[in-house]
């Protein structure tokens, strides 16, 4: 079959978005929609820049509880469906705002998935016509039927680049190589990875441990082998778990640690 005719409506509707980035990962719980919602807080700090998050996780999406949004529904206006605000320059799309409850599961075939996602893409009104700075696509693991659908809907528009997110563990790092290669096969550039879960410290005696095997170096040594950019490592830190069941921004409440640290330098290299 040729291109999809809708191409073009896509590409006008979204053309006034300037950065349209994926958030990809080759496990499930290496802290992707964990780090896809913190980035986007991180990214919004700045009243100036503007921010939207599609949640293309449509059999398991998380975005609308970690971003302290789950109780939202969607509206209608007259130039399409209103994303939820969570605030004046951050907006979120996901499947979860229309769902009639939290335990109902989705199950669905790819066609009808894609068809969620044409639509989150063709029919919500993500910018009133105006610029719009970072749009965030959370994906679920792997590279499957959603992934497939985005690259394919953006074809037109163009997608800016992928940020891959893995533990140091070497299981972990081994798909990433696998995303890359589907980013390579896919035209989608690399815009870098961030390690994810790396290292502990304790609060009671301040050492640090190395949770994962390999210690330390894998995905530094992956970036440098593949020659991409390490975008940063973020230490594990309960605190981030907590900020997400809170649907709350990490940074704003433990700015001065060195996970939000990590957070603010991978802003400026995105
Ligand atoms: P994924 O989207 O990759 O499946 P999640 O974002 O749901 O993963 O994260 C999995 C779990 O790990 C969640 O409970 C989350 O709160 C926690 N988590 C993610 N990153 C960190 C971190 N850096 N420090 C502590 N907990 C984290």
């Amino acid at each position: 079959s040729g291109p999809d005719p809708d191409l073009p409506l896509i590409s006008e509707r979204l053309h006034t978005i300037r950065h349209k980035i994926l958030i990809l990962s080759g496990k499930g719980g290496v802290g992707k929609s964990t780090f896809t919602s913190q980035l986007s807080f991180a990214l919004a700090a700045n009243p100036q820049t503007t921010v939207g998050v599609v949640d293309v996780d449509i059999c398991g999406p998380s975005i609308p509880k970690v971003m302290g949004c789950e109780n939202e529904e969607i509206h209608r206006s007259s130039n399409g469906w209103s994303p939820v605000f969570v605030q004046d320059n951050l907006s979120v799309m996901s499947i979860g705002f229309m769902l009639p409850s939290d335990e109902a599961a989705v199950i669905w075939r790819g066609p009808k998935k894609s068809g969620m996602i044409k639509q989150f893409l063709m029919d919500v009104d993500w910018t009133n016509s105006e610029p719009m700075d970072f749009l965030l696509f959370d994906t679920p693991p792997g590279t499957s039927d959603e992934h497939l659908a985005v690259v394919q809907l953006l074809r037109q528009s163009g997608i800016t680049g992928a940020v891959l997110v893995t533990t140091p563990q070497e299981v972990a790092i081994q798909d990433v190589r696998k995303e890359l290669d589907f980013c390579r096969k896919a035209q989608v550039p690399v815009i870098g990875v961030v390690e994810n879960m790396a290292g502990f410290v304790c609060p009671g005696c301040r050492g640090e441990s190395r949770i994962f095997y390999p210690t330390t170096g894998g995905a530094k040594k992956l970036c440098e082998d593949l020659d991409i950019p390490l975008l940063g490592s973020i230490p594990l830190d309960p605190r981030i778990g907590r900020s997400c069941d809170q649907g709350s921004s990490f940074l704003d409440t433990y700015a001065d640690s060195p996970a939000a640290q990590a957070y603010a330098s991978i802003i400026t290299k995105i």
